[in-house]
């Protein structure tokens, strides 16, 4: 017993960066097998934007097993179902909640919220500091000596990257391993001020020259919205903020009511995520005392619904591996090993074509896109697609088995 105590008191502390939904998945964990843990945050505050995200299959796992499902389905948004709308907002076709090809599932959360809750759950467990990023490294032979963007200095067991899908400390250490899988589209999420007409329901319009726009009920006082449109060039990054706000403007303008309501508040919005809808596709996930983690070794895209299910996941092996392996190069590799399979199969699942599909460009594509919507909204073809639907719900539940790591 003494043995045990003396072990977990000589470890040193492991450095998380990035403080999203993977980052704080995995404090949480390590935190539990007797760790410290320091969150840096690049951003000054909680990033809490976004719009709904979904947390299935295996994900829902890890959720139950924090002890978490009361909090989320206390910030369930509601949402009824979807409307798709023309460029004028008349209606063209409806998908309650629980329709087959509805967006609306039953666990609906915000993002943020997610967030939020996932911070409230290791504040105190851990050491967060906002503003702060990586700005070098240097493995030793028993640390990972970090520098930060104040000039401190100081040394972690390792440290684990989970700094999303632009992460720029990934670049620094595994910058040739890295590539990107571009779908030819641009994509970005933000949050509006809420207007009297915003009701429970999710509102989707399909622009001209390939813009795709959904409106979501987010609380009181904000609607959030997700916007979507095709470009073959992947040539702005996701720093550029000024250049991103113009690409969007550009993206909006002449796309009807919606949009225009969108670009009018563009200037004023938040928490402004935006960037190529990119898969990230890294030949190996660690180096040394360097691991990756969530969007930033392995982000699917946000079309797939999975990208956060993929990070509850990886933050809870990685955690569990390191718990249980005798050295963290053993851990990191049951890690990638366990994981990999199940990212993979996410990733291949996303089909380019679908992206076409969902973003035509001319007003006859539109007009054919409305008629698909139509039908698919029809009550004999939901009859005959809700079956099977629940039967693919059921077979994702059951995609990742865990180790067991208690
Ligand atoms: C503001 C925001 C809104 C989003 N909205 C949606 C959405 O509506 N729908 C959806 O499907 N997905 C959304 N995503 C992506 C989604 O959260 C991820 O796909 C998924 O949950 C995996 O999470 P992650 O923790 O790996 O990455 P992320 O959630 O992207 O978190 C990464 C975190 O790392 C921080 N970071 C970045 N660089 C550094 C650095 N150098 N040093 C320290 N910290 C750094 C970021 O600020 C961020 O807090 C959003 C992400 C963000 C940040």
């Amino acid at each position: 017993m003494m043995m045990e105590k003396d072990s977990v008191k000589a470890r040193k502390t492991i450095l998380i960066s990035g403080a999203g939904i993977a980052g704080p998945v995995c404090a949480y964990w390590l935190h539990q097998y007797g760790y410290e843990v320091v969150i840096a945050e690049r951003a000054r505050t909680l990033r809490d934007g976004g719009q709904n995200v979904d947390i299935k299959g295996a994900g829902q796992q890890v959720i139950r097993m924090m002890g978490l499902v009361e909090r989320i389905e206390a910030r369930n948004t509601l949402e009824q179902g979807q409307k798709y709308v023309d460029a004028t907002g008349k209606l063209v076709a409806v998908f309650p909640k629980g329709a087959f090809a509805t967006l609306t599932n039953d666990f609906e959360i915000l993002r943020g919220d997610f967030a939020q809750i996932l911070f409230e759950a290791t504040v105190e467990i851990c050491d967060y500091r906002f503003g702060t990023f990586v700005t070098s490294l240097e493995e030793k032979n028993d640390s990972m000596s970090v520098t930060f963007n104040d000039g401190s200095v100081e040394d972690f067991e390792f440290v684990i990257c989970a700094e999303g899908i632009g992460s720029a400390t990934r670049d620094m250490i595994l910058p040739s391993e890295t590539s990107f899988r571009y779908l030819a589209a641009y994509m970005s999420f933000f949050k509006i001020s809420r207007r009297p007409g915003d009701d429970g329901w999710a509102y989707t319009v399909n622009g001209v020259d390939g813009t795709f726009i959904t409106l979501r009920p987010g609380n009181e006082t904000e609607t959030t919205v997700l916007v979507t449109f095709i470009r073959k060039k992947h040539d702005i990054t996701w720093e550029n903020q000024g250049e991103a706000k113009g690409m969007l403007h550009d993206a909006l303008k002449g796309r009807g009511t919606v949009a225009d309501r969108i670009s009018a508040e563009l200037e004023t919005v938040r928490d402004f995520y935006f960037g190529p809808m990119s898969q990230v596709r890294v030949s190996r996930w660690s180096s040394g005392r360097f691991v990756l983690l969530g969007d930033a070794a392995y982000c699917p895209t946000a079309f797939t619904g999975e990208g956060t299910a993929l990070a509850l996941v990886g933050a809870y092996v990685l955690a569990g591996e390191i718990k249980r392996s005798t050295h963290y190069a053993e851990a990191f590799k049951a890690y990638e090993c366990l994981v990999r399979p199940y990212v993979q199969s996410s990733q291949n699942r996303m089909n380019p074509l679908l992206i076409r599909l969902l973003h035509p460009r001319s007003r006859t594509a539109i007009a054919l896109t409305h008629m698909v919507q139509k039908i698919l909204a029809s009550d004999c073809v939901q009859r005959r697609f809700r079956l099977g639907a629940v039967k693919r719900e059921r077979k994702i539940g059951e995609d990742f088995i865990f180790p067991d790591y208690r």
